[in-house]
């Protein structure tokens, strides 16, 4: 075979195909929702493990060449990581056959759709790990899971991994709720652990038989005791809203921790939601649907329009069931606490002020980070944080847009890029950017600054 076919051949080795039982590898991402992902999987039949993040960042940088974005660096070093453990962990009985690596991937203008070709050939380059396929999701068809599980599992995996999506974003936000006022140290993260355990354990129960009430009940459990943690007398501290790029705001590795920092120094955060990014998807899925119905239908071509029709009928449907889901899971918790709902798609396009501010037409996170940042304005947050790797095209779009908004608006902003390193300054930075939100949030009760 020449070079070329070979490379063609290696490539084909990033595929979807039907991954039952065999131990699907998945880099971690937020806490919460890639452990409710890995139980979803496992529910239907597929060994699925989160790999530990974050220990091979050295070799993830070793074999990038640092024109890719710190996501690319950090789940590489997790999976180069992960194999060379396990070579140490079973010896002479490592078997690179019994595994398949997990990448998502998304078009449009960014890196990131080619991350998992990259990858691709770096683990070629190690001869014991040629055979490991990488197996994805894709932003192009609303992250179906066809192909990946057998014909008649793939549709309702996808919605329980939906699902466990919106309780993962739940889980997360009963924690921003509650930690900055609990009673004591530590209660909040020690119980919320028990109840991701109990939850992973629920979820690979009864995820096959989509019994959604029995997780809606266990959701409602766990919002019900952590509300007891709240100490009453601690008052409300100022409300920062994280928006950004989705790998970096929901990794608390590779944003230092961000959320944490910010609570240290007397915030109370609400970062946006993986369900936000899944439902934006599905929008924009059946926003090309509908484009695709009205060019067959300007072309008369019938059997085409019929075919756009149906499909976009599907995708409302799903859309809507999404919707009514996410609402169902956010209604059981408000009946105990009072977490921030999430913004719906079409909310967040409102507060874009008809593309005057950013057009969905553009795509990429910057829609979604643009609108959720000046729908929390709305909302009554007193600062906005823009988490993002270094070099960020989307998310450096963003920035040159909210950044002289919110200024003319005064409400407190901050870029936090971030590519590993450790900058002296952002201690500070944060530090001063939640005394400004503070004084954001006096002057709006003083009413001496009326937004
Ligand atoms: S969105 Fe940002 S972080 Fe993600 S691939 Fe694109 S440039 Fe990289």
């Amino acid at each position: 075979m020449d070079e070329r076919k070979m490379d063609t051949a290696r490539l084909r080795l990033v595929q979807r195909f039907d991954v039952t039982g065999r131990v699907l590898l998945l880099p971690r991402m937020t806490p919460f929702g890639t452990r409710f992902l890995a139980a979803s999987f496992r529910a239907f039949g597929v060994p699925a493990v989160v790999m530990e993040t974050y220990k091979g960042l050295s070799l993830g940088k070793e074999y990038t060449s640092g024109k890719e974005c710190f996501p690319c660096q950090v789940t590489l070093g997790d999976i180069l990581h992960f194999l060379q453990q396990e070579k140490v962990r079973l010896g002479p009985g490592f078997d690179p056959r019994r595994y398949v690596y997990f990448l998502p991937e998304s078009d449009g203008p960014c890196r990131f759709g080619m991350y998992n070709k990259l990858q691709r050939l770096v683990l070629d380059t190690f001869p014991e790990y040629r055979d490991i396929p990488i197996t994805y999701l894709s932003t192009q068809d609303a992250y179906s899971v066809a192909g990946l599980l057998p014909a008649e599992k793939a549709r309702y995996f996808r919605r329980v991994a939906y699902v466990a999506a919106v309780i993962a974003d739940v889980f997360d936000r009963i924690v921003w709720r509650v930690r900055p006022y609990e009673l004591r140290e530590g209660m909040t993260d020690g119980f919320m652990e028990e109840a991701a355990r109990a939850m992973e354990s629920l979820i690979e129960r009864v995820g096959e038989a989509r019994d959604f009430q029995a997780m809606l009940d266990l959701v409602e459990d766990v919002a019900k005791t952590a509300a007891g943690f709240v100490d009453p007398r601690i008052p409300r501290k100022p409300r920062i809203g994280i928006v950004g790029e989705i790998y970096l705001r929901t990794h608390p590795e590779s944003n230092q921790d961000i959320v944490r920092e910010i609570e240290r120094h007397g915030g109370e955060v609400v970062d946006a939601s993986i369900a936000e990014w899944i439902n934006f998807v599905s929008h924009e899925r059946l926003r090309k649907m509908k484009r695709n119905a009205a060019l067959a239908f300007r072309r008369k071509d019938r059997r085409a329009l019929r075919q756009a029709l149906k499909t976009a009928a599907v995708q409302r449907v799903e859309n809507a069931w999404q919707a009514w889901r996410q609402r169902q899971v956010y209604a059981r918790v408000l009946r105990h606490l009072d977490i921030q709902p999430d913004h719906s798609v079409r909310e967040i396009e409102k507060f874009l002020d008809g593309g005057r501010h950013f057009s969905f037409e553009i795509g990429t996170e910057a829609a979604l980070s643009i609108g959720g940042a000046l729908a929390h304005v709305h909302e009554g947050f007193h600062g906005i944080v823009n988490v993002f790797p270094f070099t960020c095209m989307p998310s450096t779009i963003c920035s040159a847009i909210l950044k002289p908004l919110l200024l003319q608006k005064r409400v407190p902003y901050l870029d936090a890029p971030y590519d590993g390193t450790v900058q002296p300054n952002r201690e500070v930075a944060l530090r001063t950017f939640v005394y400004q939100a503070r004084q954001y949030r006096d002057r709006q009760q003083n009413g001496k600054r009326r937004i």
